[in-house]
């Protein structure tokens, strides 16, 4: 039977989660439609309609305006600074939700690189009463524009058992200290901080940041050469560990392995593979890199 987005539907089709399907069931009609317009003519209708922002704030809101003002006129997304750890209760959830669905979309986005809380689809009128709901629930908005953006950090010591540094206590201090310089957009461009607990930089800091602060140490790998050896008895193929070090600073004899810490650069590919037999360094700190 023919619908109305026949080209979004196909969207809803196979086994994995649709976008298409959460906007439907938001009720966001008009937006649908546009969505399933844009797809028919190959191009966009949203416009730059310049800065949307609420009052005495500047940043933490990405407008989009459209030019089919019949379909949807305005369909604003709002950044809300996250928990560091991203550590919620289900109370704080059911009153974004609650708040969210009575002003907005109800739609919201946990996975961007960002680090904030996106609220997704709203209208200008809305953008106070969200502002005001989210502050009664100890909220406060993300940064965005060429501003210091929402600084995102790894989970860090809440629960990772490499977090070199305690990336959620930087985050924290870094939300309080800099707060001003993330709701009011002054700079040429925008600029990015992400803390990464350990050279596994699971928050992307050194292609997304421009000021990486990665976990690190100073002093030699931890080995426990009993512990290498169940690796291999097990069936580890221990060249391969080897061969991956780009260095080439491992070596095993058969009995024993061997790091010349002098050359190795810290970037974890054995401590990985192996990680009951290896640790990072008892003298643990950060590393702070410039440029991305
Ligand atoms: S970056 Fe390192 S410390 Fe942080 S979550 Fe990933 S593995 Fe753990
Ligand atoms: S941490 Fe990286 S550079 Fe250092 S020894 Fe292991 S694989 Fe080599």
């Amino acid at each position: 039977m023919a619908t109305e987005t026949p080209m979004l539907d196909e969207l809803e089709k196979g086994r994995w989660p649709s976008y298409v399907k959460e906007l439907k069931e938001s009720g966001y009609e008009g937006l649908v439609k546009l969505y399933e317009l844009e797809f028919q003519e190959k191009k966009t209708h949203w416009i730059h309609g310049g800065i949307v922002s609420i009052p005495g704030y500047d940043a933490g809101v990405i407008g989009r305006l459209s030019d089919r003002h019949d379909l949807v006129k305005d369909s604003h997304t709002l950044r809300v600074l996250p928990c560091p750890g991203w550590c919620y209760n289900t109370k704080i959830w059911r009153k974004i939700a609650d708040l969210w669905e009575k002003h907005g979309s109800g739609l919201v986005n946990l996975t961007g690189s960002t680090a904030d809380i996106q609220l997704v689809g709203t209208t200008t009128d809305k953008l106070v009463p969200v502002f005001e709901g989210l502050y009664e629930i100890g909220l406060d908005i993300g940064g965005s524009g060429p501003a210091l953006r929402t600084t995102s950090a790894c989970v860090g010591p809440a629960r990772c058992e490499w977090a070199l540094y305690d990336t959620l206590d930087l985050q924290a201090d870094l939300f309080n200290t800099y707060i001003d310089e993330m709701h009011r957009p002054r700079w040429p461009y925008k600029w990015k901080w992400k803390l990464a607990g350990c050279p596994n930089d699971c928050v992307a800091s050194i292609a997304r940041a421009d000021m990486p602060i990665i976990g690190t140490w100073r002093d030699e790998i931890q080995i426990d050469q009993e512990m290498v050896k169940e690796y291999v008895k097990a069936g580890l193929d221990i060249n391969q560990v080897i061969a991956k070090c780009p260095t080439g600073c491992i070596s095993w004899d058969g009995k024993e392995l061997t790091i010349d810490n002098e050359h190795c650069v810290r970037c974890m590919r054995c401590i990985n593979a192996m990680p009951k037999a290896l640790k990072p360094g008892k003298k643990r700190g950060a590393t702070i890199m410039l440029g991305a």
